[in-house]
């Protein structure tokens, strides 16, 4: 008899199943559809020997201490800034849109102190707040807006800015220096031998049983457990009974390429071009040296794995009525991005995990701020939500005067 299944091996499940065996003395089951671990942040050699992540770059980054110290003890880490370029009227500029930007892309000198008049010209006046359009276009003006962020949100999204409600791109980095990195946290680095070692390390305990390639219904009833612990789709959960929630999709295209570096950058932004969002070479993430090189491109789509909520205050209100049921769902505890319908970036995930581990063992090892709605957990996390873009770019957030302050989306 097992004291827990753990359905979904990703951040969350893996976390709360290391937990309960090691500090609790638990016995846990993990289970998972896929034939991994390690959920969307899986990575793995292919068949050129090249280190790749399956389901998109995953880059690790984290303002909270309690976060990284706790992943630091299955890793090691090698330290990673992430730099972007979009590519706009024929250049590839920095994206956050910094000083560079600004002067590449229109043939300025300006300085720190002019280009910030020119975002207050340029800077659209409004009095209300409403769309994603309207956060933009107050910021940067209707030129950068179209430029840099329409286009992408139209693909990424599968709808124009002007439907997407505000709190999408919550805010627009604009930075008045030079600073070209694409997060400013505290805490920047990539585990060393990749992410799936980490996993393996954090589920090697004797009390962990790991089932791969398997529903959790398929052996509910047949293999006897006390709690659960759920990290799927929360609809899924129960059957769909108030509707599916809508999710934003991407594609993945792989490709090996037989030239040493393939771009400029770790990740290039095609706003105006191309079907795909973006384009990943991940020997940048990783430092592998290889004479081959491997990327990924990203196609977003309205059907297949669900990777992104859409915010729209009507799935909100759908999503409500699915964590009241889950909320009065006794011995299931609910978390992680998938069951609980919120696009979290990774930190946030394993301190939700750390926290809600806390709650079911009643002994908060960690002090519990309540955070994002009152369902999330803060360790020394920004507030900030993160969102996919141009989302991308809304991770790479901004105090506004230049000096970008917290975490955001990936
Ligand atoms: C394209 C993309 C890029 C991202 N980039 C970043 C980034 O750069 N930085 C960052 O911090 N975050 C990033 N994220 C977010 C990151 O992937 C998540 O925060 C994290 O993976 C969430 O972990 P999780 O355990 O909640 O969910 P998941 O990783 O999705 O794990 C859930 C697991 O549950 C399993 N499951 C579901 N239903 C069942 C069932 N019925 N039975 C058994 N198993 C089931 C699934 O197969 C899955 O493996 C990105 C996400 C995406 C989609």
């Amino acid at each position: 008899m097992f004291d827990y299944l753990i359905v979904g091996a990703g951040f969350a499940g893996s976390v709360i199943a290391e937990r309960l065996a090691s500090e609790a003395g638990k016995k846990v089951l993990i289970i998972d559809t896929r034939n991994h671990i390690g959920g969307n942040a899986y990575d793995c050699y292919d068949n050129h020997g090249i280190l790749i992540h399956k389901y998109g770059p995953h880059i690790f980054h984290t303002n909270s201490r309690p976060v990284f110290e706790y992943l630091s003890k299955f890793t090691e880490w090698r330290p990673y800034e992430h730099r972007v370029l979009a590519s706009v009227d024929g250049q590839l500029l920095p994206i956050p849109i910094n000083l560079n930007t600004v002067n590449k892309l229109y043939g300025l000198n300006l300085t720190s102190f002019e280009v910030k008049d020119f975002f207050t010209k340029v800077a659209e006046q409004m009095s209300y707040i409403r769309t994603s359009e309207d956060v933009v276009v107050s910021k940067v003006g209707r030129e950068l807006y179209e430029k840099f962020f329409r286009n992408y949100t139209r693909k990424q999204w599968g709808m124009d800015p002007s439907e997407l409600d505000k709190s999408v791109i919550a805010r627009v980095p604009t930075r008045t220096n030079r600073d070209d990195r694409y997060f400013t946290d505290t805490y920047q680095a990539m585990p060393l031998h990749g992410y799936t070692r980490m996993f393996e390390k954090m589920l090697s305990h004797p009390n962990i049983k790991i089932m791969l390639n398997t529903d959790y219904r398929e052996i509910e009833g047949i293999i006897p457990y006390g709690e659960m612990i759920y990290t799927g789709p929360v609809d899924s959960y129960f059957n769909y009974c108030y509707g599916k929630l809508p999710y934003r999709s991407l594609e993945f295209k792989h490709e090996t390429l037989n030239v040493p570096v393939h771009q400029q950058a770790p990740v290039v932004n095609y706003p105006n071009e191309h079907l795909y969002t973006r384009c990943t070479e991940f020997k940048y993430l990783t430092g592998q040296e290889h004479q081959k090189t491997s990327v990924v491109y990203e196609y977003p789509q309205a059907e297949g794995d669900p990777y992104y909520p859409v915010p729209r205050p009507e799935n909100a209100e759908i999503y409500k009525k699915y964590k009241a049921l889950a909320d009065a769902t006794p011995g299931v505890h609910f978390v992680g991005r998938l069951a609980t319908y919120r696009y979290y970036n990774m930190d946030q995930v394993v301190a939700q995990a750390l926290t809600t581990y806390s709650q079911i063992v009643t002994k908060p090892t960690i002090e519990l701020v309540s955070d994002l709605n009152g369902s999330s957990p803060n360790l020394g996390l920004d507030k900030a939500v993160d969102r996919p873009l141009p989302l991308e770019i809304a991770s790479a957030s901004s105090n506004g005067n230049g000096t970008a302050k917290s975490p955001a989306v990936s």
